[in-house]
């Protein structure tokens, strides 16, 4: 099923987010962590594509096992920067062939190795990649936002002219990058109507879970810790069970504001961690029951 469709017939969506992991080939390990995360009724999961190391060609494999094993509707993430258009044809060739309808088109970080003389015919740019998808395939394409915007763009109004492009390539809707201040997503939020993006944003939550995580999560993504997170960080660095303890109760509040405030969608980043998913998708049950009720 198209997510686009999901999250129309929906008023709130909730979903996970897991990627291929390095160093289990066989993928058992990640199948367990489905197996768990389907427990708790997502809406659909997202595989990452070579992000954080993990191979490419894994990503197929798994988006199709989560929706034709699993019976749980799937996304895959495709990046265009580092691939040739060929390869790209490729790969959205095997997701049609595996019956999943949903990509989510990235650009990808740039490696500062990568040798970029061979590759003529790559797309510089997501939006590029999505006007791509939109004429050949009639797929749902979901694009990424950046509520403290992109670490490489000279600002925010600048960055968001970018995601009006993607949106008027044909991007259905958008993630954003994990935040931890949600008054900082509620007035790019604000903003981005301004500028005439209307589909929906879901929102992109980590719980943060060890203290090596943070410094990773500033260097790649740039965003803020407001100052109650910082208070936690510096009291709990040294005891991992009440960091870990501290980060989900952190999420959760994050998330019962976030769907206070009207958000359409959550997308938890699991890390491939079942046991946090079921902590936090706990802690708001009754929620989520309130919200399916008062949408009926
Ligand atoms: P773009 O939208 O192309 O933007 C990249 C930068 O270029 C921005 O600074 C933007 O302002 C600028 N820009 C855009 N268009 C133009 C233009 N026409 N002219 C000049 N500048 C322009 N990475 C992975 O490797 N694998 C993953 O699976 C993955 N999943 C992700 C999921 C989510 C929800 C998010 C938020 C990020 C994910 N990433 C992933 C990281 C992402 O690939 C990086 O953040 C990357 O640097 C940017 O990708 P993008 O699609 O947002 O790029």
């Amino acid at each position: 099923m198209s997510i686009k469709d999901l999250i129309e017939s929906k008023q709130h969506t909730f979903s996970f987010e897991v990627f291929p992991p390095k160093n289990d080939p066989s993928l058992e390990g990640i199948f367990n962590t489905i197996e768990e995360l389907k427990e708790l009724e997502p809406d659909f999961i997202s595989v990452t594509y070579g992000a954080m190391g993990t191979s490419k060609d894994k990503t197929v494999e798994i988006a199709s096992r989560i929706k034709n094993h699993y019976g749980i509707e799937s996304i895959a993430h495709l990046t265009c920067v580092t691939s040739s258009r060929t390869e790209l044809e490729s790969t959205i060739g095997e997701l049609r062939k595996a019956n999943i309808d949903n990509i989510l088109a990235l650009r990808g970080d740039i490696p500062e190795s990568f040798d970029f003389s061979n590759l003529k015919d790559n797309f510089s740019y997501a939006s590029d990649l999505i006007r791509h998808i939109r004429r050949a395939e009639n797929m749902t394409i979901g694009a990424a936002c950046y509520p403290e915007k992109h670490i490489e763009a000279i600002s925010l109004e600048q960055d968001i002219e970018h995601l009006k492009r993607k949106v008027d390539e044909g991007a259905d809707f958008l993630i954003t990058q994990l935040f931890f201040d949600n008054e900082l997503f509620y007035d790019y939020y604000d903003l981005i109507q301004k500028k005439g993006i209307n589909i929906p944003v879901i929102a992109g939550i980590l719980p943060v879970l060890n203290k090596n995580q943070t410094s990773k999560i500033v260097e790649l993504s740039g965003c803020k810790f407001p100052s109650k997170f910082t208070r936690i960080l510096n009291k709990y660095h040294d005891d991992p069970v009440a960091l870990k303890e501290a980060g989900t109760i952190y999420a959760t509040e994050q998330i019962t504001d976030l769907l206070s405030w009207g958000i359409k969608g959550i997308h938890l980043y699991t890390m491939n961690k079942s046991d946090t998913a079921k902590r936090i998708m706990g802690n708001i049950g009754h929620i989520r029951n309130n919200l399916k009720a008062s949408s009926l």
